[in-house]
């Protein structure tokens, strides 16, 4: 019996010990908490169990000091639990000082029992033929009990006035704590006043740090967890009806209530009243959810109406349930973001992606109507923005947006595609083109303090086949206005078959001319020019792009593309290079030939002409007045001065100008004097077409040479077809001649051959 008690008090022990390094890992809040109360009752759970099984003298002492101490210390330890877990402070410092005072006069007293034997004695008494040392206790024993007692009653206290005072749903978690305490008090008390020789009082507090190492750490008080679900289901905003399985409503929440306009307890109507309210929906489903839109006296309001099974867990059916969510905010929000995401924030239009789609839903239902899209762009977008400031830029393409919706009719869609452009799809009867061109050459924007004229181009394409991709037709239109960009007096440009032929062509060849550079593709045909003897003096070096697949590609497949984006000066500087390496061949053989190449106004935009061509001639070694410049009016359109100073820079340098295509144009004559020009080459095709009726082009021609002379200027007539032209040009004492009367531009080989230096 004694080795029972004895061996379960120390099985304890070692599940306290257990039990407190759980808690401390629990990574609970109170675990740390919990942990260190259960060490603290190990000690006099130990001192309980060395006086049941010792049976000598200085064992049981030695075991009645650990149990008595040790209570004192459990008793502290007790206190800071229950300090933590009701979550209170000492109501005074005073309090606090004197409890701990008390306990800690109770270890000192208990200590100097040895001495002074005031607290207890040891007695040797027989308990079934075993030797047991039972306690006598003494004053300060007494006094002992007294503060142990005194403290396990005001935690009592402070549990009984928690479990009273909290709110309902916490008042479980206070209780269980109070009775276990109770329970624990009860047997010890019990103990004292039964006289049982036998001390086993621990067994009880190791007990109740068992039920606070459980109640505090895992114990999830069921009926708590049930109200307070009941309570977090009752506050919900949704409206939740819960049926048993035989369609009576067994209970709703508050905004279920609520949403009826029925109290809460008056469940008996809830089924018909959810009936009236959205309708008998989905009758003998188990699980549903609809969307549905009532129009009733709190307005027009969105619902979200779900009915769900509530299943046991053999999956039975033991109800189902209703919510009811008010998704009116949630949809309006959803709508605003969806304006948003298809509408352009600065001028509210359709952006690019939604205007697409609008356009692509009414072609689709309009099948028989003929549409047009159209795409606008406004010209220097960029300089109003950095001009005006982008304020005014914003308010331009507001105005703008502006009058395009005003233009179209509800038969039509219209959006911003991008920074400065906007895309329009619109039956084409009600396009008037007269009167939106008018429009468009002159938009004035006044913002009260700056006015600016807009100029905007628009592209036109008609829908001819709706197979084709939206996104391509706004390219195609698109295409249309990059024709006419760079246009003032034109505004408005048609997509045909012919302008795609055209783009992709340039493209194509844009995309080839590198390589075709590189390998040699591109090169110099040489046109003779001859004197008034009609011997071969020089040549003109005239570019052809001879294509692998394609043959020979003449000038002008190619030239007024590359004029037009640039690369041109690509070509012409290969070609000059090709010029400058002949001649350094030529002027090795002692031929003293010259070669005119051609010069592009282009050229000086993207090259400095003037330098390029001196560095050249010096790299090949070559004089420069054998490399000819042939320049036109037009180079000297812009930036005349620098271009003067250009031209003037390579004169210097020996190079020699000719003026190309004189009489094809703008020429004045008076210009003439000022130009630093040393040969006049006047086109006979011009002439011809210009003037020819009663020969007056003759007239012009003898002129025009009779002038040159004048100013000291060499006349050199091209396009020469005839004898009978060359013999009237050297009457009229023309100085050079070029044209297919002597030769046709053809490759240098061929050149060399016919008209070797001798020659
Ligand atoms: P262009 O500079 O006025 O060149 C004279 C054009 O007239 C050449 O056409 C030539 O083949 C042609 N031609 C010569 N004699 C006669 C004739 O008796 N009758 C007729 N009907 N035509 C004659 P091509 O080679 O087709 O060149 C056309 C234009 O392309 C050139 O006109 C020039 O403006 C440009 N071009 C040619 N090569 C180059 C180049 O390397 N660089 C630059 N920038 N432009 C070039
Ligand atoms: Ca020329
Ligand atoms: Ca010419």
């Amino acid at each position: 019996m004694r080795l029972t008690f004895g061996i379960m008090l120390f099985a304890l022990a070692a599940v306290l010990g257990v039990c407190s390094v759980v808690a401390k890992r629990s990574g609970k809040p109170m675990g740390p908490t919990a942990s260190s109360l259960l060490l603290w009752i190990i000690p006099p759970v130990i001192g309980n169990a060395i006086i049941i099984l010792s049976g000598t003298e200085l064992l049981s002492t030695i075991g009645a000091y650990i149990y008595y101490i040790g209570m004192d210390f459990l008793m502290a330890g007790v206190l800071h639990f229950t300090f933590r877990y009701c979550r209170i402070t000492w109501p005074s410092m005073l309090l606090r000082d004197l409890v701990y005072a008390l306990l800690l006069a109770d270890v000192i007293q208990l200590l100097l029992n040895p001495f002074f034997h005031h607290a207890f004695n040891l007695v040797p008494i027989e308990v079934n033929g075993f030797d047991y040392y039972k306690l006598e206790p003494l004053l300060g024993q007494t006094f002992h009990r007294l503060v142990d007692y005194g403290i396990l009653a005001g935690i009592l206290a402070v549990f009984a006035v928690k479990t009273v005072r909290s709110p309902r749903l916490q008042t479980e978690r206070y209780s269980v704590i109070l009775v276990t305490i109770l329970v624990v008090t009860a047997w010890e008390t019990a103990y004292i006043f039964s006289g049982t020789p036998i001390d086993r009082s621990m067994f009880g507090f190791g007990v109740f740090g068992l039920l606070i190492f459980y109640f505090s750490l895992y114990y999830r008080p069921m009926r708590l967890l049930d109200r307070m679900l009941g309570g977090v289901i009752s506050e919900q905003p949704d409206a939740m009806y819960f049926f048993d399985p035989n369609q009576r409503c067994i209970w709703m929440n508050e905004a279920g209530a609520k949403l009826l306009h029925m109290e809460e307890n008056d469940l008996a109507g809830v089924g018909n009243a959810l009936a009236k309210r959205f309708g008998n929906r989905h009758p003998g489903e188990d699980s549903w959810s609809d969307q549905v839109i009532t129009n009733g006296k709190d307005g027009t309001q969105v619902c979200r109406l779900s009915k769900r099974p509530l299943l046991d867990k053999n999956r039975r059916m033991t109800g189902f349930y209703i919510t009811v969510r008010d998704e009116t905010e949630e949809r309006a929000a959803m709508e605003q973001k969806l304006y948003n995401a298809r509408h352009d924030r600065l001028t509210g239009l359709y952006n690019r992606d939604y205007l697409y789609e609008r356009t692509r839903e009414l072609l689709e239902k309009n099948p028989e109507k003929n549409y047009l899209i159209i795409y606008a762009d406004i010209s220097d977008f960029k300089m109003i923005n950095d001009v005006y400031g982008y304020a005014f830029g914003d308010f331009a393409l507001q105005r703008v947006a502006d009058w395009v919706s005003e233009e179209i009719s509800e038969n039509g869609v219209c959006g911003r595609l991008g920074g400065d452009t906007f895309g329009v799809c619109l039956p084409e009867e009600e396009f008037d083109q007269q009167r939106t061109e008018r429009k468009l050459s002159d938009f004035p924007v006044d913002d009260g303090t700056t006015r600016h004229h807009l100029l905007i181009h628009i592209g036109i394409y008609r829908v001819t086949n709706r197979e084709t991709d939206v996104s391509v037709m706004f390219d195609r239109a698109h295409m249309a206005v990059s024709t006419i960009k760079e246009e003032y007096h034109i505004t408005a440009a048609w997509y045909d078959e012919e302008m795609r032929n055209q783009v992709l062509w340039n493209r194509q060849i844009s995309a080839e001319l590198k390589d075709a550079i590189w390998q040699g593709q591109i090169r110099p045909w040489l046109q003779p020019i001859v004197d008034r003897n009609g011997k071969t003096i020089g040549a003109e070096a005239l570019v052809r792009w001879v294509h692998p697949k394609d043959g020979i590609r003449p000038p002008s497949s190619f030239i007024p593309v590359f004029e037009r984006n640039g690369m041109i000066a690509d070509i012409d500087r290969h070609m000059w290079r090709c010029c400058c390496s002949i001649l350094r061949k030529w002027q090795q053989e002692g031929d003293e030939r010259f070669i005119s190449v051609n010069i592009s106004p282009k050229d000086f935009k993207f090259l400095d002409v003037g330098e390029e061509l001196i560095r050249m001639v010096r790299e090949f070694g070559v004089e420069p007045a054998k490399l000819r410049l042939e320049i036109t009016e037009t180079v000297m359109m812009t930036n005349l001065e620098q271009r003067m100073e250009t031209l003037e820079s390579l004169r210097k340098n020996g190079f020699i100008i000719e003026m190309d295509d004189f009489g094809s144009g703008y020429s004045s004559l008076n210009m003439l004097k000022d130009m630093p020009v040393d040969v006049l080459k006047i086109d006979m095709a011009f002439l011809r077409k210009a003037a020819d009726a009663g020969g007056r082009g003759k007239t012009i021609v003898r002129e025009i040479i009779n002038l040159a002379r004048e100013l000291d200027i060499i006349s050199l007539t091209e396009g020469v077809e005839t004898k009978d032209q060359y013999d009237q040009l050297q009457a009229m004492g023309c100085q050079m001649y070029q044209g297919y009367f002597f030769a046709k531009p053809m490759p240098l080989e061929d050149f060399e051959k016919q008209f070797g230096a001798a020659g």
